[in-house]
Formats: structure tokens, sequence, C-alpha cells
């Protein structure tokens, strides 16, 4: 069977997605893997397909014991042998999972860190001995195993043993968020050999970034959820309290809203998830503890009131809107005080080098938030890859362009046009507005009344603005090998009658990127 058979057969899709063939090439060569990939990307498929190919057991390293029982109950769904052993089952349950792993029933077993290392190696010894061998590794959320991650979990550290029980047999790491110095600190924790490493493109092209201003911002909020009514979305908090507190004056507002934290009991929390996935719950507000492997594709937006504390753990969570392709937004409310809060958090961690790495990292999330230039740009770039200066759809390629009392400035502009007889061009006029040195403006020029009227304005500004009046008009360009500037019908009125003229305000962006500084 080839792969894009046994892709058919069962999955029942009929192309690859981003590099999964590539990926799957490699670890069935016998290669260790590294696979970056967005979530909703695909990264499952990239371990699940080669264990049906695979003569012995895939293992499959998995954070969170509430995931795995989804993804095992998909897979015995398209009639593939899982299983997982966890804490959450009988002695009598998981002693028949260990029968079917003797009789080499199970092609995917799910396991947490914790469980395949803990009580003396017990577990990695017997699946050393099955009659099968094991074929294959994959260790989903591979970030947990940094400290530098996002979400570090101490029981991921257990798998710096991996490669010294299973030598020969290629591990997959795979994680949807690592920058750099994650990634590089996972290869090592991991002793992976000789890595081939598949980084993604990461853009997701369907979700709109803005970032707004942190100022009554449960009124934004309110504004923004009026135009999303029966769509479902995820609001991030910074604490417990507010998730509470803000799913109960949504709900006050009518929405069907509900906190989810770490600190909720867990059967609320699995009720809440649930109602979220089924849809009964349109908002969940919550802490970071919610998301991690949620599955549903129709989140239409996702909300921070607070400031996230690094770029991988913004973009994790704004991944999850629109995982069906569908237009969806991030909106993140910024002030300054959440940044200096968070450095407070941080400064108490201990280790210094720890430190010094996460103050960066929040760092250059303050600067997302006040950034002059594509927000999409700036997340791309982080994640080392390339993207255009202008995505078209974040909140700085978007934005508004506002415009100015530029009656002054015309004003200067076509005076110097008359001035100068309408013979020059567009470099020297601006040359003469700005007061050149320049010795033939100085000598013929220098004594006529608009000379260096205009040296306030710098010479960028200068032609947009002359771009802009011949634009609205107001000048016209003559003469085509060496076209000069000349006034027309519609200049008399500004000149003389004070008409009044709009432009746009080239300064816009530079504006917003000085206001909010917090330091
Ligand atoms: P990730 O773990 O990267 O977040 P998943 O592995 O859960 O993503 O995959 C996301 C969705 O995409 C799943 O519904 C999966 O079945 C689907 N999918 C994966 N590969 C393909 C493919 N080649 N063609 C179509 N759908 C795919
Ligand atoms: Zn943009």
């Amino acid at each position: 069977m080839t792969l894009a058979q046994a892709l058919q057969k069962y999955f029942g899709y009929s192309e690859f997605r981003h590099e999964q063939e590539a990926i799957i090439n490699m670890l069935l060569s016998g290669k260790d893997v590294l696979a970056l990939m967005p979530t909703g990307g695909g990264k499952s498929l990239c371990y699940q397909l080669p264990a049906v190919m695979l003569e012995g057991l895939t293992i499959v390293i998995s954070p969170l014991i509430a995931l795995m029982k989804d993804q095992v109950d998909a897979l015995n769904l398209a009639g593939i042998p899982a299983a997982f052993l966890n804490s959450s089952q009988s002695a009598g349950e998981q002693n028949e999972i260990i029968a079917q792993l003797n009789r080499n029933h199970i092609k995917l077993l799910y396991l947490a860190p914790e469980r395949l290392f803990g009580s003396g190696n017990k577990l990695v010894d017997f699946l050393r001995s099955l009659p099968v061998a094991v074929a294959q590794i994959a260790i989903d959320e591979a970030h947990c195993i940094s400290h530098w991650g996002h979400d570090f979990r101490p029981e991921y550290l257990m798998l710096a043993g991996l490669k010294d029980h299973f030598p020969n047999i290629p591990v997959i790491a795979l994680t949807a968020t690592a920058d750099k110095q994650t990634r590089k600190d996972i290869l090592d924790k991991l002793d992976l050999k000789n890595p081939a490493i598949f980084i993604s493109s990461f853009n997701r092209a369907n979700i709109t970034y803005r970032v707004n201003p942190k100022r009554e911002s449960f009124d934004q909020l309110l504004d923004f959820l009026n135009e999303r009514r029966d769509e479902s979305g995820i609001i991030y908090c910074l604490s417990r309290k507010s998730t509470e507190a803000l799913a109960e004056n949504l709900r006050a507002r009518g929405y069907a809203a509900d906190a989810y934290h770490a600190g909720l009991d867990n059967n609320i929390k699995a009720r809440n998830q649930e109602a979220f996935l089924r849809d009964e719950l349109k908002i969940i507000v919550a802490t970071i503890a919610f998301g991690m492997g949620i599955n549903k594709s129709n989140v239409r937006y996702v909300v921070h009131m607070d400031l996230p504390k690094n770029i991988e753990g913004y973009y994790q969570e704004t991944g999850r809107a629109g995982r069906d392709g569908l237009a969806s937004s991030a909106l993140l409310f910024y002030s300054p005080g959440d940044v200096l809060k968070l450095k407070g958090f941080v400064a108490v961690d201990g280790d210094p080098k720890q430190t010094q790495i996460m103050l960066s990292k929040l760092d250059d999330m303050a600067k997302y938030c006040q950034l002059p230039t594509c927000r999409r740009k700036y997340l791309l770039n982080y994640f080392d890859e390339a993207a255009p200066d202008h995505c078209g759809s974040c909140d700085v390629c978007l934005s508004e362009i506002t415009k100015f009392d530029g009656t002054l400035i015309a004003q200067k502009a076509l005076s110097a046009v008359f001035r100068l007889k309408e013979r020059f061009g567009a470099g020297y006029v601006i040359d003469f507005l700005r007061g050149s040195k320049n010795e033939k403006i100085r000598q013929e020029h220098k004594e006529l009344k608009t000379y260096g009227v205009g040296q306030d304005v710098s010479k960028a500004d200068w032609q947009r603005y002359i771009r802009e009046l011949a634009a609205l008009g107001y000048l016209q360009f003559s003469g085509s090998e060496y076209p000069v500037l000349q006034l027309t019908d519609k200049s008399q009125a500004v000149l003389k009658g004070g008409e009044k003229v709009e432009l746009i305000a080239t300064q816009t962006i530079e504006t917003r990127a000085t206001e909010d500084l917090p330091f």
C-alpha cells in the first residue's frame, strides 16, 4: 500500500497537508524528526499514518489524560486499534490493555510521560520486552519539555531518558509553538539524533489581528461581541477570579458565557468544556489552562483581556480561532501597566538565566502591541518565517487613514509653485520650500517670499503631500520628460479664498508607535 492509499483508506483524505508526507517518509526511513506545525495543521496524522504502516507499536506521549480518550476513540472509530493507559482506568481495564499489547493487537498506545517512566520504569521494561518491538515514538506538545516554552511540564523532563531505553527507534517531537530557543531545548533534552526539522508555515491567513488600548475594555468587548452575537469565542484573562467575574457580567448582558480555570472543580470544567464544544455555551472565559487540544473548528474569535506572557503562548491561543478556515478575529487589550505587572511575576521566579529569557520574551510581546507595522509580519518573523510587509488583515494594515487640516501646507506648496513661476519640478520645489542651501536655489530664489517656509516638514512628507495635492487637483504636473509643477483652476481658491484642504496624516503610524510606551 502506498502512503496515499493508506491516507485514503484509514483517514479518508485525498491529499497530504503541509509537510505531512515528507515527515512521514523521514520517520519510515528511521530518522528522528522535529515537526512544527500550526494548531489544526494536522500533526497527529504524521505519526498515526506511519503507525499503521509500521510493523510494531507506536508509543504516543501526550500531556493531558483528557485528550487521550478523544484521540483513541477517533482512531478506533477509523478502524485503527489504539489504547491509552492512565490513572483513570481500573486495574482490570489496564490489564486488558496489557494483554492486548502482548498479543500485538494495538498499533498506538497513548501515555503520559510519568506513566511511561514512573514506578521504577516498569512499563518501559515491559514495552521493551514485547514480542513485536516498539517501532516509533511520538512526543506530542513537545514544547512542554522546555522551561523556555510557555507551558513547561516537569513530567516531560522524564523523557530525557527516552533514547537510552529505545536507542534505535525513530522519535518524532511535535509542537505548534516553539521559538528558536525552545526548539533547541527540545532537541537537546530529547537527545534527538541528527533530526530532520520541519517547520510549516505558521500563517493563519483567516485570522485578523487587532490590539486595542486597554481602556473601558468591558465596553469595548461588548461592542465587539455585539457584532458576533451567535458566534463561539474564547476570552482569556490572566486571573481565575477575573474569568469568573467577566463570565458573570457577560451572562448579565444575555450572553451564554461561563468560566474555565484550573481551580474549578473537575466536573464543572468538564461540563463547561463540553457545553462549549456542543455550541450550547457560546463564550468560554478562561485562563490559559483552557484550550490545549481543544478541537473545536468554529471558534470565531479569541480575545485577550490581559497581556499574554510571550508570543508563543499568544500565537497558540489565537490559533484556536478559525480552524475551519473561515474568517476569525483575534483581539488583545493592551496596557503598559500589564507589562509591569507581568515583570513583577517573572522577577520572583528564581533562576536568573530563566528570568532573563522570560523578560526578553515579555518585551517581545509588549513590542507586538506597540507595532507601527504589520502585526502578522512580526508574528511570522518571530517564528523565523518570512512575510510580506503588509498582510491587509491586521489592524495596522487596515488602519483607517486619518486626515488633518492641511490648508497651510497646501498654501505653502501652491505659493512656492507660483513664486517659482511654474517652471520647476517637484524635487526643486521641495528643496526651495525647505530652504535648501543648494547654490542655484540660494542664488536665484532665496529672496522669494516662500523660500524656506516648509523647513518643518520632511522631504518625504513633502513628496507625499505634493502627490496628494496633485491627486486632489490643486496642482498638476506638466511636460513629460521633466515634469514641472503648475497651478490649476482650483489653486486660487486655496491661495486666495482660504478653501480648506484635508490631507492624509503621514505621521499616523509614527504617532501610534510612541503613544502608550511603557517606559
Ligand atoms: P493538530 O494536532 O496539528 O492541531 P490535528 O492533527 O488535530 O491537528 O488535525 C486537525 C484536523 O485536520 C483534524 O480534523 C484532522 O483530521 C484534519 N487533517 C489532518 N490531515 C489532513 C489531511 N491531509 N487532509 C484533510 N484533513 C486533515
Ligand atoms: Zn498586517
